[in-house]
């Protein structure tokens, strides 16, 4: 690891999310947060909402009728920001050259060629969403430089969910923003990098708010604000729970806990670097940030029994069952070493005498759990065991500290679910979490009275 020095230490990196970005006003909300606070000096851009989506459609390769639609889509957005900026022919010049690309390379001939040119489709969005969002700054009479990350955001050549080289950045970074950051506001995209041959690279969906938090960490910024649609990170999904309160302060694991445990607001690596140098994350919302938000950092006072409820839905469970199991050796090490075969990594476990329950991990995965499920596997399995499949499922995680130490917890919690099934339970592992299995059509309702009985309490 690098030193850790803060060349920058009183400034903020502010990274906008889809939604922020999607149109001309959401943009200028976008502007006026930049100006309150004269310490935000680098600002990463996602591409405007939806933008992202249909570039990965493009890229899927589609007939041409939906092709023709996606390429309209996305003119449409970027022209209906362009017609508002009472604008130069350059800045339109320049995004019609860009649209010309992304027709080019969605031309089927091109995709069949290969990965790379599919990350460079993609990674028009950002390249957008950037130079128009310079040209409003310009307008609203205010310095700044839109800058190519991949000048400096080298990564491997996985391309799709490639990973950043992060010592490099931390000296490419510092060469090349730094100067900089005195003077102006440096625009820059998320979720993009480049790698050795120089070819575009995307970090994975979602990226941005990594992106963001990288540079945070190579520059030792004071603070990463992340500006959503969400003021904030809440008990549990406000939509499901109307009464979900915000959370104002909470502690990197936690939060890291709900990240990996479905809560979308952050991506599950983007704390990573924030951890790495302890540096405080801001999650916000960008349509009222007078309503403020919550903050991540290290610790926090007094951290609750209970911190938030999240759900994972359309969850597989598969049971096994084998009267070999019996005392007998090896039969769980056969079990996982044929799943690893297959490539799928196993989330919740549970196991008696003669029999295995577990739950398929999906992060990462695009495909919706069930089809991680390929008859070859249970195939295979059926001839060490007889297995049971359930699905559509739900994985509701309680997040808590010391959980494993508490005492009357079991009751507390089972005895606020007692109408409820519970198919399945895992406890103990973890100090932060209980997680429960439960029938996919409950899950809204687990999730209601839970937070009535452990949060609105
Ligand atoms: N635009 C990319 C996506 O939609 C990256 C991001 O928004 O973070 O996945
Ligand atoms: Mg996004």
């Amino acid at each position: 690891m690098y030193a850790v020095s803060s060349p920058n230490s009183q400034y903020v990196v502010a990274k906008f999310g889809g939604t922020s970005v999607a149109d001309f006003d959401a943009m200028n909300n976008c502007v006026d947060i930049i100006l309150a606070n004269a310490n935000v000096r680098i600002v990463v851009l996602s591409a405007s909402a939806g933008v992202t989506n249909l570039l990965v459609a493009l890229a899927a390769g589609c007939d041409n009728d939906k092709r023709e639609s996606c390429l309209k889509q996305i003119r449409d957005i970027q022209y209906a920001i362009i017609e508002r900026l009472n604008t130069t022919d350059v800045i339109r010049e320049e995004i019609d050259r860009l649209l010309e690309n992304i027709e080019m390379l969605s031309e089927p001939a091109s995709l069949a060629t290969s990965d790379a040119l599919t990350d460079e489709l993609i990674s028009h969005g950002e390249v957008m969403s950037t130079l128009l969002f310079v040209e409003l700054l310009r307008q609203r009479k205010t310095d700044a430089e839109w800058f190519d990350i991949r000048r400096i955001m080298r990564t491997d050549g996985i391309f799709g969910r490639a990973e950043p080289d992060t010592l490099q950045l931390h000296t490419s970074a510092r060469e090349h923003l730094h100067p900089r950051l005195k003077n102006t506001i440096i625009i820059t995209q998320g979720f993009i990098g480049r790698e050795e041959k120089g070819r575009t690279t995307t970090l994975g969906r979602g990226g941005s708010d990594y992106t963001a938090a990288l540079l945070g960490e190579a520059l030792g910024l004071q603070r990463v604000d992340i500006w959503t649609d969400v003021p904030g990170i809440y008990t549990t999904d406000p939509r499901v729970a109307p009464a979900a309160k915000r959370i104002d302060k909470i502690a990197f694991d936690e939060a890291a806990e709900m990240a990996t445990f479905g809560a979308k607001i952050l991506h599950p690596a983007t704390l990573l670097p924030a951890i790495r140098c302890g540096i405080p994350v801001f999650v916000g919302s960008s349509k009222e940030p007078e309503a403020g938000g919550t903050v991540v950092c290290d610790k926090t006072k007094n951290p609750p029994l209970y911190r938030a409820l999240a759900l994972r839905r359309k969850q597989t469970l598969l049971t096994l069952h084998s009267l070999k199991m019996l005392h007998a050796r090896g039969f769980l090490a056969g079990v996982f070493t044929l799943l690893s075969r297959h490539n799928i990594s196993v989330d919740l476990i549970t196991t008696s005498e003669v029999s295995i329950a577990l739950t398929l991990d999906t992060t990462g995965s695009t495909s919706t759990n069930g089809s991680l499920l390929t008859n070859a596997l249970l195939t295979e399995l059926s001839t060490l065991c007889r297995v049971e499949v359930e699905e559509d499922m739900a994985l509701v995680a309680i997040i808590g500290n010391e959980l494993s130490q508490a005492k009357g917890l079991g009751k507390e919690i089972f005895g606020t679910l007692e109408s409820f099934n519970i198919r399945m339970i895992s406890y103990g592992a973890s100090s932060h979490n209980v997680c429960l299995l439960v029938p996919g059509k409950d899950a809204e309702q687990v999730i209601q009275t839970l937070h009535r009985g452990l949060f609105e309490a």
